[in-house]
């Protein structure tokens, strides 16, 4: 079968809801992905950062196969021995006190949103079922209807409602609107990215998270993270948070904690905040199985040990630096933390889908988020080398197409 036939194949038989690259994938080796005609391609997304300890991560795979061959998954009706050690690291990497193991993103953000509202009732005396969730504009949390709701993007949410309201959203980086938001006694919680991924790599103003916390902590609302694309090195702290602020509340986090190879999340919070859980209030089947834990334990390790997050930070401030100096009218904007940036394209002169399709010709896979933001987040193993070949790539692609806008 061709490359068509299997694109055909898959429109024949899967929901639309997904426009990918017209390239099919059938195997993969560290920052390295080949289609099925056998050509090779930098994946410069990294599975929208979950594999940022690189495909088939050797260590990864080695945790995988050991615990698939001795436990694998007999739910949380029962103790297990790597659940607890995972625990135990990851509350000692983030500085939180207790966690709450899911598998996917959005259900780590819907365990932050139950935690929250309890909270907000238990401790903040808040009547019942009038707690509000403040939010930020541009938001990205995950697909549920629940999250979909609080989208300020109308394509996510349109015709799925109705929707069940407890969400304000607020400006994002903005410090003074959120403080007239926060000051409602109802409010329990707020839930933003620190930086934001989807929207198109978007940092916000210096001080934003120092004051966001003062607030939060003068109206006695919890202060929760998403890092679910942000954590685990991505932006050159192991948590992004950690630019300004000590720790959040609450934290949640997805994607590169399962290595990119399974799906494995987790809420975090400090302890008054988790207890609000008890025995019936909450589960997952699949939650924290010990797949999972042995997992989500390798890559912690190998985070530390392959020094992914100082690695992050030295190769995105190389490539912010050489990307600056190309002198470009396509380029808007350049932004990023770390290995985990946006560049804005002109849209008078290509879209940035157009953009991503001339890279994939050239062996570099890069999606586009939004029409006019390519985002680079290559695997934060990848070598300076090979930012170099897709840096030679990317100066290519600007100009031919300035030729094509141009002729
Ligand atoms: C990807 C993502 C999610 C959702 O994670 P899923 O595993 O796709 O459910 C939530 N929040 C952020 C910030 C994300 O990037």
């Amino acid at each position: 079968m061709k490359t068509q036939d299997y694109i055909s194949r898959e429109e024949a038989y899967l929901a639309y809801n997904y426009h990918p690259l017209p390239v099919v994938l059938n195997k993969a080796e560290g920052v390295w992905v080949w289609d099925v005609e056998g050509n090779k391609y930098l994946d410069f997304l990294s599975a929208y950062s979950a594999v940022s300890a690189g495909h088939v991560n050797p260590r990864l795979k080695k945790a995988l196969v050991d615990q698939l061959e001795t436990l694998d998954v007999p739910s949380r009706a029962f103790y297990t021995d790597k659940l607890g050690l995972f625990a135990e690291k990851l509350c000692k990497v983030t500085g939180m006190d207790k966690m709450l193991p899911m598998n996917t993103g959005a259900e780590a953000v819907e365990t932050a949103i139950k935690a929250a509202r309890r909270w907000g009732y238990m401790h903040k005396n808040i009547a019942k079922d009038q707690a509000k969730i403040l939010v930020s504009s541009g938001n990205f949390h995950g697909r549920t209807t629940t999250i979909v709701g609080f989208s300020s993007d109308k394509e996510y949410k349109e015709n799925f409602g109705p929707f069940d309201g407890g969400f304000i959203e607020t400006p994002y980086g903005d410090i003074a609107a959120f403080e007239k938001l926060a000051a409602d006694p109802n409010v329990c919680a707020y839930i933003t990215e620190p930086m934001q991924g989807e929207a198109g790599i978007i940092i916000p103003p210096k001080g934003w998270l120092t004051g966001i916390q003062k607030i939060c902590r003068k109206y006695n609302v919890l202060f929760i993270c998403d890092e679910i694309q942000s954590g685990m090195g991505r932006t050159g702290k192991d948590f992004a948070f950690q630019h300004e602020i000590d720790k959040p509340d609450g934290l949640i986090l997805g994607k590169a904690l399962g290595g990119g190879i399974y799906p494995v999340s987790a809420f975090l919070a400090r302890s008054d905040v988790m207890e609000v859980f008890n025995p019936g209030s909450h589960g997952s089947t699949f939650g924290g199985n010990p797949l999972a834990a042995a997992i989500g334990i390798e890559a912690l390790d190998i985070m530390k040990d392959e020094k992914l997050t100082e690695r992050s930070a030295e190769h995105g401030a190389y490539i912010m630096d050489e990307l600056a100096k190309i002198d470009t009218a396509l380029i808007t904007e350049i932004r990023g933390a770390g290995l985990w940036i946006g560049i804005d394209i002109d849209p008078k002169i290509a879209s940035a889908r157009a953009v991503c399709e001339e890279l994939k010709l050239r062996g570099l896979l890069c999606k586009e988020t939004h029409e006019t933001v390519v985002r680079l987040a290559p695997p934060l193993t990848i070598s300076k080398d090979d930012i170099d070949w897709a840096l030679g790539h990317i100066r290519e692609v600007i100009t031919l197409m300035e030729q094509k806008a141009a002729a």
